[in-house]
């Protein structure tokens, strides 16, 4: 991969950003577009659809149906549970979304589709009829993949891969651990949401041990070879942490074989682990209402037209974010908001009668290592022969030998992404 100079990527990102703000080329109808969409899921992806649907064109009539009153972000969560933050800097509402962008925020859960008659469901007994629907409805676990874990599983082994709830109560047990303590820390398999988050998480969990419990000791188990941005985290733990952070990769039998929730131990092929706070990511699929409403593939995942982010299983119903098979575009709330704006411009379009334009998308991951010390990778994304493709030289990782100066910068620049792309959301 390209390494990133700040100035090629910020050309390119800037010629992309101009594109996927305006919700894309083309797709500004000449009148304006009626009908109604209805979004289900105000994270990343579909507060992001909401609000752009709105802002390309008031005419079009926008419901979005979300349970939460507040929404508890993923990204930042990480700096909450290594006590940097308390939960309020990772909360939004969505009176900005009602009050100033005029769409319709029901909070509700939809549990079901109908996809011939248009509509959906809630549990609370409302049926909402749609010319359009679009799913942004994030994952789901496959809690019973490793022997021994459960849903009731994750309350005394915390997940904490959504945010909220699950986020405080890792926070609260890594409190009550004492100095010399265990943390083992479960990564998921492929795909899952957020590649670097678990390795961004035990960067910032590291920190909060090295100044408040130096003593203790961190192991992350991975079934997976390799993990996104690997070179980078290594050379920071041995920089920042020394040998507090034990990896078990696939080679060493890093993948759990089962887990004895009584006993706080993780087992493998050749060995067991046993922690006094375990945080136990189970693998992942596209959550419950994608396979109600049938787009998601035996995969568990929702396959798409690149283009329209249109589901190629039901029509009319567009999956965007986590739960739609967007490679080589990632799982990231920046990825989500990006396909947000595409599928905002292409729903115009087509309710407008006009073709929808080319799709041009962005993403940046940033990690935080320590608080003052970040890297990223950042990609921008086009579409040629059917495909979404990651534009030549457009982005790339940070350098690995970087100055502390260099990495204090980057550490910033993740501060201000998670400000603006949360006032671009909920704002
Ligand atoms: C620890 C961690 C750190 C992360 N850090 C970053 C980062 O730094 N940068 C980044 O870009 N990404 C990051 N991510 C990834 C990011 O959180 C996700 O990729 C993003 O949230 C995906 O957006 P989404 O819209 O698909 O799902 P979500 O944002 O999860 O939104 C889904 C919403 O749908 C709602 N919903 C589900 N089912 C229904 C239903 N039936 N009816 C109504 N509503 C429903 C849910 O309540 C939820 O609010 C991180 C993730 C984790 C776990």
């Amino acid at each position: 991969m390209t390494k990133i100079t700040r100035r090629t990527f910020t050309k390119a990102a800037g010629a992309a950003g101009a594109a996927t703000a305006l919700g894309l080329v083309n797709v500004i109808p000449a009148r304006a577009a009626s009908g109604r969409v209805v979004v289900v899921g105000g994270g990343f992806g579909g507060a992001t659809t909401a609000k752009y649907l709105r802002r390309l064109d008031p005419g079009i009539q926008v419901t979005l149906i979300e349970p939460k009153k507040q929404f508890q972000t993923c990204p930042f969560s990480n700096t909450v549970i290594a006590g940097l933050n308390d939960i309020g800097f990772i909360t939004h509402g969505y009176d900005a979304l009602r009050n100033k962008w005029g769409a319709q925020v029901v909070h509700d859960m939809v549990t079901k589709v109908d996809a011939a008659k248009k509509t959906v469901t809630t549990a609370g007994g409302s049926t909402i009829g749609y010319d359009k629907l679009v799913l942004s409805p994030g994952i789901d676990f496959k809690w019973d993949a490793v022997p021994g874990y459960s849903q009731a599983a994750g309350q005394k082994m915390p997940h904490a891969w959504n945010g909220g709830p699950q986020t405080i109560l890792l926070r609260r047990q890594l409190e009550a651990m004492s100095d010399g303590g265990v943390f083992v820390i479960v990564s998921p398999p492929n795909p899952f949401r957020c590649p670097p988050g678990p390795y961004e998480r035990v960067s910032l969990i590291a920190h909060y041990f090295k100044t408040k419990k130096p003593k203790s000791k961190i192991i992350i188990l991975d079934p997976k070879p390799k993990f996104s941005k690997m070179p980078l985290f290594l050379e920071g733990w041995k920089a920042l942490y020394g040998d507090m952070i034990k990896w078990v990769g696939q080679k060493d039998g890093g993948g759990p074989s089962r887990v004895d929730v009584g006993g706080m131990t993780v087992h493998t092929e050749f060995d067991k682990f046993k922690g006094d706070v375990v945080n136990f990511i189970p693998a992942q699929m596209a959550a419950k209402i994608a396979r109600v409403a049938g787009v998601a593939n035996k995969s568990g995942w929702c396959p798409i037209n690149p283009r329209t982010f249109e589901s190629t299983m039901v029509k009319d119903i567009h999956v965007i974010g986590d739960a739609s098979i967007a490679s080589p575009l990632p799982k990231s709330g920046f990825a989500a908001n990006s396909e947000g704006k595409a599928c905002a411009g292409a729903i115009v379009a087509a309710l407008s009668g006009k073709t929808p334009g080319v799709p041009s998308m962005i993403n940046t991951c940033y990690s935080l290592v320590s608080p003052d010390y970040g890297i990223s990778v950042a990609m921008v994304y086009g579409f040629a022969g059917g495909k979404i493709t990651k534009v030549k030289g457009s982005g790339g990782v940070s350098p690995k030998g970087a100055s502390t100066e260099f990495r204090r910068k980057e550490a910033q620049y993740a501060e201000g992404w998670y400000s603006s792309i949360s006032s671009d959301i909920w704002g």
